[in-house]
């Protein structure tokens, strides 16, 4: 079994080094009520943010597609140094939970 295990990672692992790694969340709009999904990619949306006890902080504004809806919702994370969530926040929409 540990032989295949490694097949399938090899297989799954992207060229570099480096593996890529995405957190994702839901978001729903406070005005028309659409769902949203957001994805920070943690190699490259984090800055570098000491406050609060944390080490990073990631920001993303999202809109939605349809609903003909403008509304922004802005979306802040912090995270700590082994890039775990510590604490998120919420401007215009509120968290869905993943199923
Ligand atoms: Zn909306």
């Amino acid at each position: 079994m540990g032989f295949l295990k490694n097949f399938f990672q090899k297989l799954a692992a992207p060229p570099k080094t480096h593996v890529n790694y995405f957190y994702t969340f839901g978001v729903r709009c406070k005005r028309c009520g659409e769902i949203i999904e957001g994805r920070l990619n943690l190699n490259n949306d984090l800055s570098i943010d000491y406050e609060d006890g944390a080490n990073y902080t990631a920001r993303k504004v999202l809109i939605g597609g349809s609903n003909l809806c403008f509304q922004q919702i802005e979306t802040t994370f912090k995270f700590s140094g082994e890039k775990k969530l510590l604490s998120r926040e919420i401007v215009g929409g509120e968290f869905v939970e993943e199923e």
